[in-house]
């Protein structure tokens, strides 16, 4: 870890608990800093708030008092989810106080690059792959965000022979000032989040603070299939090394003849690749164009993709009962996700949807929905799935009480050959606490079925 004198004696705020304020609250403390946690769960019910008392750290709970701006701070670490029209943070900008997120705090303190990946979605398949490929290329990397170990614990362990590969959300991007990423990756940008920052335009200039701080001797990883990305990194200095999906490139890294390549290098083709879903070539390409920058042989790379079939609740291939493949994409809470996974499959599917109604009628579904032979429906929007697929032809639809019937229906409403998708379209939380749980359901009454 670096010794960093920057905090000592600053006083500084850290705004939201949770895993992220913790950390940081921990980190500040050892580097000297004078800290205090602002938390919105009260002290009694607050295990974390009261261990960081523990230590001597001041806490304080139960909401968040404007008041505490009384006294003056230096710098304050804001949980990525505290959305900056919180009354204590418009204050704070009033009062221009720098307002940082943790992963900020993690880049001063780590010996270590960081790889900063970004996208409206992908991230976590992104990161997870290219960790897996540098570990198997052994280029020691550590894994550092929303799976895995937050940021600033993990740099405090690494030291220079390591790279810190990590996501990053449009909100953590918002708290950086010097946060430089040898390698950054923007994989696309979608309409997603505006509620938070207020509009599209503020979201992709959220994402573009990626590159900020980057120079000509970083390298910045684009899709050149979206245009918003690409005009995103004309101001970079960093390299540049495109990937696309769609198109031949001179240079990066493209598909030709049912091949990746990489640079006219022929790394890997098509069929090798265990992972499903076109969209999911973005995420393969955007982590092969880091690995070989960072010089991993191609048969290391066509090593690991041969096995990797996704991370958890991700299109997730979890087994096949007597000639069934049973998948569970529970973090498809959109009907955008939903709509990317029915067309990850060659011919029609089992789909199981439904949960919290957010008043979408699901009309963009209805497209994709013709790739569907069976619908099994359950939650809140059940109703409202089952007139889409009527619009769009379906003739087999059941509504069931939740996604453990679902899938024993599938079961006996499928033949061996048959695909059956977990892939909601909604929330969870109108059954289950997260999509964790719902996958976890699924996937339970899958190896039930045994
Ligand atoms: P994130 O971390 O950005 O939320 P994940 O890797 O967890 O992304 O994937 C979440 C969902 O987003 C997946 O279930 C899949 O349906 C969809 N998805 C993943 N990668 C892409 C991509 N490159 N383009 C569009 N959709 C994607």
């Amino acid at each position: 870890m670096k010794n960093t004198t920057e905090y000592q004696q600053k006083k500084i705020l850290v705004l939201g608990l949770a895993k992220s304020g913790v950390a940081a609250a921990n980190l500040l403390h050892k580097l000297g800093a004078e800290v205090t946690v602002n938390d919105r769960l009260p002290i009694e019910e607050n295990e974390a708030g009261k261990a960081l008392q523990e230590v001597g750290i001041k806490v304080i709970c139960g909401g968040h008092p404007i008041e505490i701006l009384d006294d003056h701070f230096d710098v304050i670490v804001k949980n990525p989810g505290i959305p900056y029209n919180n009354p204590l943070v418009l204050k704070a900008l009033d009062k221009e106080i720098p307002i940082i997120t943790e992963i900020e705090l993690g880049y001063h303190v780590s010996e270590a690059d960081f790889i900063g990946i970004t996208g409206s979605n992908g991230k976590t398949t992104t990161t997870t792959l290219l960790f897996d490929i540098l570990k198997q290329g052994k280029k020691q990397p550590l894994i550092a965000g929303n799976i895995g170990t937050v940021a600033c614990e993990v740099a405090q362990t690494a030291s220079s022979e390591n790279l810190i590969v990590t996501e990053l959300s449009s909100f953590q991007l918002m708290g950086i000032e010097e946060f430089r990423p040898k390698i950054a990756i923007l994989l696309n940008i979608f309409d997603a989040h505006i509620d938070y920052h207020g509009s599209r335009k503020n979201y992709v200039n959220a994402k573009g603070q990626l590159f900020k701080n980057q120079t000509e001797e970083d390298y910045c990883i684009l899709n050149a299939d979206d245009e918003e990305v690409l005009s995103l990194g004309d101001s970079n200095k960093a390299k540049k090394v495109l990937f696309s999906t769609k198109q031949v490139l001179k240079e990066g890294t493209y598909i030709k003849d049912n091949c990746i390549y990489y640079n006219q290098d022929n790394v890997l083709s098509l069929k090798d690749i265990a992972l499903p879903g076109k969209h999911n070539l973005e995420n393969i390409m955007a982590a092969l164009s880091a690995a070989k920058i960072l010089g991993v042989d191609n048969e290391t790379i066509r090593d690991v993709l041969h096995v990797f079939t996704g991370v958890k609740h991700r299109l997730q291939y979890v087994e096949t009962i007597a000639g069934r493949k049973f998948y569970n994409d529970s973090k498809a809470t959109n009907i955008l996700a939903t709509k990317k996974a029915i067309t990850a499959f060659a011919k029609p599917v089992i789909l199981l949807a439904g949960g919290l109604d957010r008043g979408n009628e699901f009309d963009e579904l209805i497209p994709e929905l013709k790739n569907v032979k069976t619908l099994i429906t359950f939650g809140q929007t059940a109703s409202k799935l089952e007139r889409a697929a009527k619009l769009a032809g379906i003739e087999s639809i059941q509504h069931v009480d939740n996604v453990e019937h679902a899938v024993n229906i599938a079961y006996e409403l499928s033949i061996a050959g048959d695909v059956v998708l977990l892939s909601p379209a909604c929330a969870s939380w109108d059954q289950y606490k997260t999509f964790e749980e719902r996958g976890d359901m699924f996937i339970d009454a899958v190896h039930k079925l045994k």
